[in-house]
This record gives C-alpha cells, structure tokens and sequence, in this order.
C-alpha cells in the first residue's frame, strides 16, 4: 500500500495538543480529524456511559512531498455493531468486520481503515495490554492509530506509533480538527488544548 500524495491541510485545520504534545516526541503520522468524524465519534462515545463501545475510523493515509511528512485524514466513524461488549473491554468479533468492510465498499469506495476508536467509561485515556495486542494485530500498519475517549469527563486521545517504533500506551497524542466551520470548534475534550495560530487571538 502507498500513501496519496497530497498536501498538509494546514489551512483549514486547528490544531489540538494533548499534555503529551510538547514531550518533543516523534509521531510516525499526524492525525487530521474531520468534524462530520469528530461528531459521530463523541455521538457513539455517549451512547452507552456504562460499557465499552467503539468502531473503525475510515480514511486516508498521505505523504506531503514538500516535508515528507506523513498523515492521516480520518473521515468517517464507522461503529461496529456486533462486538462483544463488556464494562471492561471490547473486540471486534468476525461478524463485526464484515459488517465493517461491506459499510467502507458500500459508502467509502477506496477508503482505508486509518485506525479504530473506543470508550474507557470512567477509566482513563491509555491502552490496556489488551488494547495493546489488538492495535498490534488488527491495525499493524504504522500509520493506523487507536483513539480513546472517556464519555464522563469528555477526554480523548490518540496513540500513534513513534518514529523510534515505540508504540507508547500511555502518552496519547492530539489531533488537527479540519472541514466543517473551525470558527465554531467541536472540539470539547477537555484534557486537549487550542493551538493559536500566529496572527490570531485566542479566545479563552
Ligand atoms: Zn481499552
């Protein structure tokens, strides 16, 4: 698989920095988070405040040629409907990858699967050994990444690969939110922080 060519999006991105953002760490990709994703994900992420839910985040993975930066535009939010859920943990069962894989064919022709994302209701942002073992043997490209989002204190994360091949469980990175109207953010979690941009005033 080669990633698309395509330009950074800067332009018609914002930029959200988790607390791990200024560690001088390296991730393989940067993650660019449409709003129409975003929404579905904290929509999903609220769904059920008691037990685990999660799906498949559904994409593109690019190369800026200028930079030879490496990104992911995550589009859409795909729940999986036929996991096994428990308060505790969830798997994406066979039946739920079918599902999944005839959902991108059917509305997402030529799309990849850039990662997937699910709940820790009342846990925090990190990925258990468990977590760990999926990322590693569902999503082994180095540009797929695992989101975490708790719904009781709206906080969300991103575990992205590192240069060095560490795959960190828990330091989590921040994400550029882009499309949609950036004048009026979506973003809500609350353990992220606006980016401002020069020339711009911050609102807070
Ligand atoms: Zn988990």
């Amino acid at each position: 698989m080669e990633p698309i060519t395509q330009s950074l999006p800067e332009k018609s991105a914002r930029r959200w920095n988790s607390p791990y953002d200024a560690l001088g760490l390296e991730p393989q990709v940067s993650v660019y988070l449409t709003q129409f994703a975003y929404s579905r994900v904290c929509l999903h992420s609220v769904s059920d405040m008691d037990n685990e839910v999660g799906g498949i985040l559904v994409g593109e993975w690019c190369l800026d040629e200028a930079s030879q930066r490496q990104f992911i535009i995550v589009e859409a939010a795909l729940a999986a409907r036929h996991t096994r859920q428990s308060s505790v943990h969830l798997t994406f069962t066979p039946d739920s990858l079918v599902d999944i894989h005839n959902e991108i064919d059917n509305k997402y022709p030529g799309k990849k699967i850039v990662g997937w994302y699910h709940t820790h209701p009342r846990m925090g942002i990190f990925l258990s050994h468990y977590d760990t073992w999926l990322h590693k043997y569902f999503f082994p490209e180095h540009w797929q990444v695992a989101l975490v989002i708790e719904p009781h204190t709206a906080k969300g994360g991103i575990f992205i690969r590192q240069a060095n091949g560490l795959f960190d469980p828990s330091r989590y990175f921040g994400f550029h939110e882009m499309d949609g109207n950036l004048e009026n953010s979506l973003v809500h979690w609350t353990n992220l922080t606006p980016v401002v941009k020069e020339g711009e005033t911050s609102n807070e």
